[in-house]
């Protein structure tokens, strides 16, 4: 008999994805078509942004932002270390430098104050991210980055909100993930919004070979000969129908499993308070998804593997902290200033379960472990 595991994520998929797929199977048209552009619709809207242009994941989407921006060799862009290496690597896809910034201890996100320290004249644009669903406070960073872009890295995003209105909402460019680690999936996917309509069309055409005509266009144009022109180099970016019907089923969720995510974010930040431990909690200009809910580790716990590994003993699958991108081999050697805070979190947190089918008794299970984790002294058995 295996010992039942609460697993750290769970995406929430039903029998209505399913038939969407099949639907879109049965109709014939599978690759990008019109589902795509009907989720594209309803994703922006949803984000309070103008276009929405779909794309194959949100490491393809964050290349896009920086190609269509013009970021080339000699250029840097300032993103945080402590984010999953796709927000870094982007920036090395169109042979531009990333200049790491540190981040705030609260929520993760890019510290305005080491943004400034490490701009030059060569910065071309600041990558924030909101890490973990965490909004960053895009206004201060704006306000720091001059007349250099600040664009959005929103992977974990979907669902938190920015003074008031959603993340996304007067983005210059955000890109989106989709993966089933994030709360909206379409098994891979991903998606770049803007309210720039002409920034939208060149999006539309680099995702797609640089053609000038989309197979969407074609098929509008019914019996008309349309020829496409190839009118810059671009990719394949695209997302499939199945997905984009996947998607929209998964958009009309996105508001419950939000609700319901912060109803137990709530109630772990009260079980963790009581045996004296500090988790991420909403910032005071915005709420959180909580796609990442972490706790700090009291200066005298463990080291966080052990944690973990006690942890996953009692039948808890956590995860070590968001990743530290210049901790790893890929970065190596590369310079960058300073990153204390940065360091600390990716070392001195760790991330708890918290999906849709997390229950309380689950959730005082995990506290309990956790403490009786960090009750046990280093060496000891
Ligand atoms: C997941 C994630 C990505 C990559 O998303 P994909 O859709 O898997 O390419 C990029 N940035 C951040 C912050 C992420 O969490």
């Amino acid at each position: 008999m295996g010992v039942r595991v609460i697993p750290v994520m769970k995406p929430l998929l039903g029998e209505e994805e399913a038939e969407a797929i099949a639907e879109v199977v049965r109709s014939g048209w599978v690759a990008q078509g019109p589902k795509v552009a009907e989720f594209e619709k309803a994703f922006a809207a949803s984000v309070g942004a103008e276009h929405g242009v779909a794309v194959s994941n949100c490491t393809t989407g964050l290349h896009l932002m920086l190609h269509l921006l013009g970021v080339g060799a000699g250029d840097e862009v300032v993103v945080p270390s402590f984010s999953f290496i796709a927000t870094a690597n982007c920036v090395r896809y169109v042979g531009a430098t990333p200049v790491f910034a540190d981040v705030c201890e609260s929520n993760g996100n890019l510290d305005p104050a080491s943004v400034a320290a490490v701009m030059t004249p060569r910065t071309k644009a600041v990558l924030a991210v909101h890490q973990g669903g965490q909004p960053a406070d895009i206004a201060a960073l704006r306000a720091v980055a001059g007349d250099v872009p600040v664009l959005e890295d929103a992977a974990c995003a979907a669902g938190s909100t920015l003074r008031g209105a959603p993340v996304g909402t007067g983005a210059t460019l955000a890109a989106w993930s989709f993966h089933p680690r994030k709360l909206l999936t379409t098994g891979e996917g991903g998606m770049v919004t803007t309210d720039d309509a002409e920034q939208a069309a060149r999006l539309r055409r680099l995702r797609e070979h640089g053609m000038s005509v989309s197979a969407a266009d074609r098929h509008a144009a019914g019996n008309t000969v349309k020829l496409e022109a190839y009118l810059e180099t671009a990719f394949n970016y695209r997302m499939t129908d199945m997905q984009a019907a996947m998607g929209l089923v998964q958009l009309g969720r996105l508001p419950g499993l939000i609700v319901q995510r912060r109803e137990l974010a709530a109630r772990y930040a009260g079980l963790l308070g009581e045996v004296g431990l500090r988790a991420v909690g909403d910032p005071e200009f915005g709420t959180s998804s909580f796609q990442s809910y972490w706790v700090h580790l009291p200066d005298n716990a463990p080291d966080s593997v052990e944690v973990l590994q006690a942890l996953a003993d009692a039948g808890v699958s956590a995860r070590r902290g968001i990743m530290a991108s210049h901790l790893e081999p890929a970065f190596d050697g590369h310079p960058h200033v300073p990153l204390p805070v940065t360091e600390y979190l990716t070392r001195r947190t760790i991330i708890l379960p918290l999906h849709h089918e997390l229950t309380e008794s689950d959730q005082d299970h995990v506290v309990g472990s956790l403490t009786a984790a960090l009750a046990v002294p280093t060496g000891a058995s």
